[in-house]
């Protein structure tokens, strides 16, 4: 005799929601996009070149910068300044590091002013905090990472913070995730990974083997035919919560 199947099977409580920071919680592209223009007309080395490009070179450079500032081996204003000696080379109108030094400050400030939460992560966090516990993890520097948690008023929303800097390790290494998991309580199986770096997010969490969710906002394509949930919105909160719960 078979077992009867049962047809209403309470969906799975996923205790640990991890989630990175940095265009996923925070709008750190957009900010930086809206910044740029900003600097592009106050600064004319970088107006002969379209925001997009500027945007995409920007983009470019941070990610081949940034490894130093996350493991917190150099300072963000130095790299950050040499970021800007090597865009206006690209732009084809070379500036002194003392230039690049005055744009980087100019360009920090705007970024502080314009910047703002990913539309509907707070509102998401804080509703999962109910019943969740919630870590973010991310390749950045405490002091920086805690400061936009402040910004973002999540302090209360958020159970642990680890970050590259501290661990001396970067996601996708898995050592970064194991840490997350200890200091939120939880194990792989009972965890998901939200997060929009298919090369960070998704591939270190599978490595440390928790269930990943791919944010994709700008619809980028996806760089490996795996089967990985996808989501391009954080609104409806529902229909994130209906992911959490499991495939
Ligand atoms: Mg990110």
């Amino acid at each position: 005799m078979t077992e009867p199947r049962a047809l209403t099977r309470p969906k799975t409580l996923v205790p640990v929601v991890l989630f990175d920071m940095d265009d996923t919680i925070f709008d750190h592209s957009l900010t930086c996009r809206d910044a740029l223009d900003r600097i592009r007309t106050e600064y004319p080395e970088f107006a002969g070149r379209r925001l997009e490009e500027v945007w995409g070179e920007y983009g470019r450079l941070l990610g081949v910068t940034h490894v130093d500032v996350m493991l917190g081996r150099r300072a963000s204003e130095v790299v950050r300044a040499e970021r800007f000696v090597r865009l206006a080379e690209w732009a084809g109108r070379p500036i002194s590091l003392a230039r690049a030094d005055e744009v980087s400050r100019v360009y920090r400030e705007h970024y502080q002013a314009l910047r703002r939460p990913v539309e509907g992560a707070p509102e998401l966090v804080r509703r999962l905090h109910r019943d969740h516990t919630i870590g973010v993890v991310t390749n950045n520097t405490v002091a920086e990472q805690t400061e936009k948690i402040a910004f973002l008023g999540l302090e209360s929303a958020i159970d642990a913070l680890v970050t590259s800097e501290e661990i001396g390790a970067a996601k996708p290494d898995a050592r970064i995730f194991h840490r997350a998991l200890e200091r939120t309580g939880g194990r792989p199986e009972g965890a998901v990974m939200v997060g929009d770096s298919w090369g960070s997010d998704i591939v270190g969490a599978r490595a440390a083997g928790i269930r990943p969710i791919w944010f994709n906002r700008f619809r980028l394509p996806r760089p490996e035919a795996r089967e990985v949930a996808e989501i391009r919105s954080f609104r409806p909160a529902r229909r994130v919560e209906e992911l959490l719960a499991g495939p």
